[in-house]
This record gives C-alpha cells, sequence and structure tokens, in this order.
C-alpha cells in the first residue's frame, strides 16, 4: 500500500480518491473547494492545510485538475510543488491538458531527479465511481509498471502509448471522436422525437444498431431515457460543457501543430461554444442536445408525427 498525495477532488477526483481509500492506501488530499475536502476525509483520506502540505511524505502525487494553466500553476515556478515533493517520488496527472504542458511540467520533474507520467481518463464520472476508468499513459514503461497497481484501483485498463504528452495526444484524439458522437446523436434524437418517436425506444433500437455508441448507452443525452445519466438529473454530475469545450481547443491547437485537417472536430467545437454562450457551460456535455431541440420542456415526450 502507498502513501498518496490526491489534488483535485472534483467530479472524477473525488470518486477515484475514494477508490484508492478502498484498495486501502493512505491518502492525504487538498482541494480549493473545502466540501470536496470533507467528502474525501469522511472516506478516510487525512486533511492537508495546502497541496505542500498533502505531498510532504508522498511516494505517489495524483493530480486531477481542470486544464493546463492549473496544472502548470500547481507544478511549476518558485512555489510549486515540485519543490516540496520528497525525492524519489512518482508523480502522475491524470488532467486532460495540452500535450506542450504535460512535456514543460514533465521536463520539469525531471530536472528535479522526480518520475512524471501524463495518465488522462477516459470513462466518465460513471467510470470514475465504478474503478473502471481507462487510464492513456505518456511516459517511461517502467515508471508505469510502477504506478501501474495505484491505476489498477482506479481503473481497469492502461494503455502506454508512448513517451511523456502521447497520452494526452491519445486523449484528445479520443474526446475529438466523443464530441462528434455526443453531437451527432442528439441530433438524430431530436430529430427522430420531432416526428414522433419515442426516445426511448429510438435510443434502444439504436443501441442494438449501426448507430450505437457511448453516447446512446452510457450517457444518453435525452432526459429520462437512463436513469443514471446525467440528462436524466438536469445534467449535472458529469464531463462539464467547457471541459469539452477545452479538450476541442486543445485537438484545434494539435492539428494545427501537424498540419492536420478536422472538419467535424473543428465543427463540434463551435458547437459546444454555442451551447457554453447560451447557458449551459456547467452542464455535462450532452446538454449540447439543447441546441437542437428544447427537451429541457420536454423530457422524453413524444410528439404529433408531421409526415
Ligand atoms: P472538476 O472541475 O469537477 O474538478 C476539478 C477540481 O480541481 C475542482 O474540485 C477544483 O476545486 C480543483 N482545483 C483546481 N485548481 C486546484 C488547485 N490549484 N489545487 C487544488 N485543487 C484545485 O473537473 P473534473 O470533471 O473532475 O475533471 C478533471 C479533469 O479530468 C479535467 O481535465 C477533465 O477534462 C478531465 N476529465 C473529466 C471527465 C468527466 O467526465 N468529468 C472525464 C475524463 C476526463
Amino acid at each position: 500500500m502507498s502513501r498518496i498525495a490526491f489534488i483535485g477532488l472534483g467530479n472524477m477526483g473525488g470518486p477515484m480518491a475514494a477508490n484508492l481509500l478502498k484498495a486501502g492506501h493512505a491518502l492525504r488530499v487538498f482541494d480549493l473547494v473545502q466540501s470536496a475536502v470533507d467528502t474525501a476525509v469522511a472516506a478516510g483520506a487525512s486533511l492537508s492545510a495546502s497541496a505542500a502540505d498533502a505531498v510532504s511524505d508522498a511516494e505517489i502525487v495524483i493530480s486531477m485538475l481542470p486544464a493546463s494553466r492549473h496544472v502548470e500553476a500547481l507544478y511549476l515556478g518558485d512555489a510549486g510543488l515540485l519543490a516540496a515533493i520528497p525525492d524519489g517520488a512518482l508523480v502522475v496527472d491524470c488532467s486532460t491538458i495540452a500535450p506542450a504542458s504535460a512535456k514543460k511540467v514533465a521536463q520539469a520533474a525531471t530536472g528535479r531527479g522526480l518520475a512524471m507520467l501524463d495518465a488522462p481518463v477516459s470513462g466518465g464520472t460513471a467510470g470514475a465511481a465504478a474503478g473502471t476508468l481507462t487510464f492513456i499513459v505518456g511516459g517511461d514503461a517502467a515508471v508505469l509498471d510502477i504506478a501501474r497497481p495505484v491505476l489498477e484501483a482506479m481503473g481497469k485498463n492502461i494503455f502506454h502509448v508512448g513517451a511523456s504528452g502521447a497520452g494526452q495526444v491519445a486523449k484528445l484524439c479520443n474526446n475529438m471522436a466523443l464530441g462528434v458522437i455526443m453531437a451527432v446523436t442528439g441530433e438524430a434524437l431530436a430529430l427522430g422525437v420531432a416526428h414522433g418517436l419515442d426516445a426511448g425506444v429510438l435510443s434502444q433500437m439504436m443501441a442494438v444498431s449501426t448507430g450505437r455508441s457511448w453516447a446512446t448507452e452510457v450517457c444518453n443525452p435525452w432526459p429520462g431515457v437512463l436513469p443514471n445519466a446525467p440528462a436524466s438529473r438536469g445534467y449535472t454530475g458529469g464531463f462539464g460543457n467547457d471541459l469539452m469545450l477545452k479538450d476541442l481547443g486543445l485537438v484545434t491547437e494539435a492539428a494545427v501543430g501537424v498540419g492536420a485537417s478536422i472538419p467535424l472536430g473543428e465543427l463540434a467545437r463551435n458547437l459546444y461554444a454555442l451551447n457554453s454562450k447560451a447557458g449551459n457551460g456547467e452542464l455535462d456535455f450532452s446538454s449540447v442536445i439543447r441546441l437542437m431541440s428544447a427537451v429541457q420542456d420536454d423530457p422524453g415526450k413524444p410528439r404529433a408525427p408531421v409526415v
């Protein structure tokens, strides 16, 4: 069992930390939001006065923060956390950030004599709670072997995809596909409902047909179709629209960097930007369906056929 410092106890980090506690690891936690810390402490974690305090005797430091600027601000600079982490400790950042930021922080960690992995995750809040996340890891394979037992307490699939930063590139590829698929699934359901179809029946059919995806089967965007999906609880507690927007911005930067053409990814980025402007930025990204249908006023209710 390891002494772990866990920084960032939000929608993902909270349940990930809970699974590490269940597996018997000793956790010291820190978040800027007191209620998130209180939940982790109630589950058995130790309270810390600051991030530096949390890492002071850690063997492994795990961070799960919103974006590049949070990760760089946490680790780098004169007051950065790298200076406070004990020699020989391993640093694992699970946030989804720019590949260039991941490399920059990993290089600084190496300069300080610390090993670091970028290990963004896929699987959503349900996967974080169930301990079934997919870890997409960039960095040294030998370092991953050391981290593997700890990652296995939070996930069931671990992919080593390359050197430092490669985990972030692979994660961005996945999220570009996810963003496009969620938007088009919303479009398909809205079209069917506008023709008087029942969103649940349509989703069940699609889930065993060629239009099937995580968006139809796990995170269905139509309210009431899946009781555990964010759409059925007012689009709360999932993967925020503005986090998807952030990821698609990183996708665009990554595409520009290598001259890649991503017409659907760019279109999806614009859809999530419009959804944010419509006031849905804090909601789960499946709320993008609101651009196509007034689902919030009419949850799951079939309308009269128009043909
Ligand atoms: P979140 O906003 O719910 O949680 C982030 C947490 O970090 C917050 O509790 C915030 O207070 C804390 N934080 C920010 N700066 C901090 C600092 N300096 N010190 C300590 N705590 C700090 O976000 P989330 O949904 O948990 O996502 C976290 C990361 O995981 C993001 O990069 C996101 O893109 C990625 N991700 C999210 C999902 C999902 O379904 N939510 C899925 C896969 C990946």
